[in-house]
């Protein structure tokens, strides 16, 4: 490769996340599903897997309120280490008996190389959190395995920076990537974080990457999450990831964030409206 490619990381990218490479859209399939198509793809559970009964009680709610796929962290990046961490590999266990009572697929937080192939056996879909957009060991690690991965932006980076994380990823093998917006560190304290809204449409100028949209950890407040979802879905996004519990109160992390099930049910009949006016679905 010539140095002066290498050296060309601004955009516009010719790399392979670029449109320039690849001008359709990339769509990935999960089991039936497929991300990055016609119908917006609904990710929603809880921030944490808490317990059996708390894990298989919210994978049923939201299906019946029909999202497609089953979030929830079983290892835990926490701001301090005195929080949960997460249940680990019993989490994962759980999380397989949620999907053997449900059918939905799983995503879940990978947040080291050598949990890779661990996680890997029990998610659908690898989740790469914000705090480790830029953990380039853990990007190649996920790029040598065959599950679709979900990168989450860093709460402080560029569209540039996480396109050439995505890159990362890609050029290790792994072609299926999502990628995903979810709100960046500015001065306003009024909300935990803001939700880049530009981000959408600009990603989908710049990459023929899947988009979706955390309007949870964005906000940060429950009850701003249906409206930041809407608008979301109205800018363009292919998806969502929502983090929902049956009692929110009562979550062990990121409750304050967390839909009751009802507020989920609203949520996805209000997406459902501004996804027909744009020709797509849930
Ligand atoms: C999460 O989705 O559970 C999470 C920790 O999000 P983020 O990495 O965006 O903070
Ligand atoms: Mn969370």
């Amino acid at each position: 490769m010539l140095i002066s490619h290498i050296n060309r990381i601004a955009p516009p990218l010719n790399m392979l996340v670029s449109r320039k490479y690849r001008r359709e859209n990339t769509v990935i399939d999960v089991g039936n599903i497929q991300i990055g198509g016609d119908k917006i793809v609904v990710m929603a559970g809880p921030c944490s897997v808490e317990s059996r009964q708390q894990i298989i009680e919210i994978a049923q709610i939201v299906k019946k309120a029909r999202a497609s796929i089953l979030r929830g962290g079983a290892f835990k990046p926490r701001s301090s280490p005195y929080s949960f961490q997460g249940l680990g590999e019993q989490g994962l266990h759980l999380l397989a008996e949620a999907h053997v009572v449900t059918g939905l697929p799983i995503v879940t937080e990978v947040m080291s190389p050598s949990q890779v192939s661990l996680v890997a056996e029990y998610a659908d879909i690898l989740q790469i959190g914000a705090r480790n957009m830029q953990n380039f060991p853990l990007l190649c690690a996920v790029g040598r395995v065959r599950n679709p991965v979900l990168l989450k932006r860093g709460i402080g980076n560029t569209l540039e920076e996480l396109l050439l994380a995505a890159e990362y990823i890609m050029s290790s093998g792994n072609y299926n990537v999502i990628l995903c917006e979810r709100g960046i560190r500015t001065f306003e304290s009024a909300t935990r974080f803001t939700l880049d809204i530009n981000a959408i449409p600009v990603l989908k100028e710049m990459t023929h990457l899947p988009i979706i949209v955390d309007p949870s950890h964005a906000v940060g407040k429950a009850r701003f999450v249906t409206a930041l979802a809407r608008g979301a879905i109205a800018v363009g996004a292919d998806g969502l990831l929502v983090e929902v519990h049956p009692n929110p109160e009562e979550a062990i992390s990121d409750g304050e964030q967390s839909l009751s099930p009802q507020m989920f049910a609203t949520l996805m009949n209000e997406i459902e409206c501004i996804a027909r006016m744009l020709h797509r679905s849930i």
